[in-house]
């Protein structure tokens, strides 16, 4: 269902892409462009996106017993190349028109085509926004947020380039242009900052490390004297969950096991997505 929604999300991108570049093929607006290169990171990205997606969900197997979440963040970091790359595009074109501005031409078919595309794509980000409460799936919300952003970064640009054609200051071109790069680029360095984060292990928010801990406190009961050594590790959807349990050294096999998959339970019903491996030891061990 939410694999639809993207679908459908990644073939109206395509048109509203395909106006776009039409738009600045009409104008040679430079600010056009960048719109127009927004969206194709965008087309590229929602493509990743569900490539990722599929991937990451494939259970492990016998070379990945951990399981393949970590695809998500590779894709996330391929985005941000991309993103990069567009930017340095933009940068490319609208530099040289700041110091030499260009009049624009066909501005009339130019901005009605843009104007359309700004539609679609604000019937879209209501779409996704529906959807994604009705499925209550934050990554469709998200999306939906993402295209109502892309919606009034356009018409930020419509205007922009309307006002251009009005006054003739025709610099406000390249201007628009640029700022359009800046915010490719913040977006672009939060992305990959993100994905690094989970690429290099980063561990549980300190939210939910307190949340695990409240579960363990509340769980533990007789038996068990301390846990120590916790350690947990994010992958995608997925999260990793270790640590020390110290028990009476009189404790069975069978009892401690017993206590261990209480543990488990409790935590994984409570935290979807979370793993748990428990190492048992004897009060010998204790820290405190
Ligand atoms: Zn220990
Ligand atoms: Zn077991």
């Amino acid at each position: 269902m939410a694999e639809r929604a993207a679908w459908t999300s990644l073939l109206v991108a395509l048109v509203v892409l395909g106006l776009k570049a039409l738009a600045y093929r009409l104008t040679g607006s430079v600010a056009l462009l960048s719109d127009a290169l927004e969206s194709t990171v965008n087309v590229a990205a929602a493509l990743l996106a569900l490539l990722a997606i599929r991937f990451a969900h494939r259970p492990p197997d016998a070379t990945h017993p951990f399981g393949h979440t970590k695809a998500e963040y590779l894709s996330a970091v391929l985005e941000g190349v991309l993103v990069v790359l567009a930017a340095f595009f933009i940068a490319k074109e609208a530099l040289p028109r700041l110091l030499s501005p260009i009049p624009l031409e066909g501005l009339g078919p130019g901005l009605f085509v843009s104007l359309l595309a700004s539609g679609l794509n604000g019937l879209l980000a209501f779409h996704l926004l529906a959807q994604g409460k009705r499925l209550r799936s934050p990554a469709l919300t998200a999306d939906g947020y993402h295209v109502l952003s892309d919606v009034l970064t356009s018409l930020g640009v419509l205007l922009g380039v309307g006002l251009a054609w009005a006054t003739g200051l025709w610099v406000l071109d390249p201007l628009l242009a640029l700022l359009v790069a800046g915010n490719i680029l913040l977006m672009g360095f939060r992305l990959v900052r993100e994905s690094l984060g989970g690429l290099l292990d980063e561990g549980l928010s300190p939210e939910e490390v307190a949340r695990i801990q409240a579960i363990l406190a509340r769980e533990l009961g007789e038996g068990a004297l301390e846990v120590h050594d916790l350690k947990t590790r994010k992958a995608g959807h997925r999260a990793f969950l270790e640590f020390h349990l110290v028990v009476p050294g009189s404790l069975s096999v069978a009892e401690a096991h017993a206590l261990c998959d209480r543990l488990e339970r409790a935590l994984e019903a409570e935290m979807p997505g979370l793993s748990v491996t428990i190492h048992v030891e004897p009060e010998s061990e204790r820290q405190a």
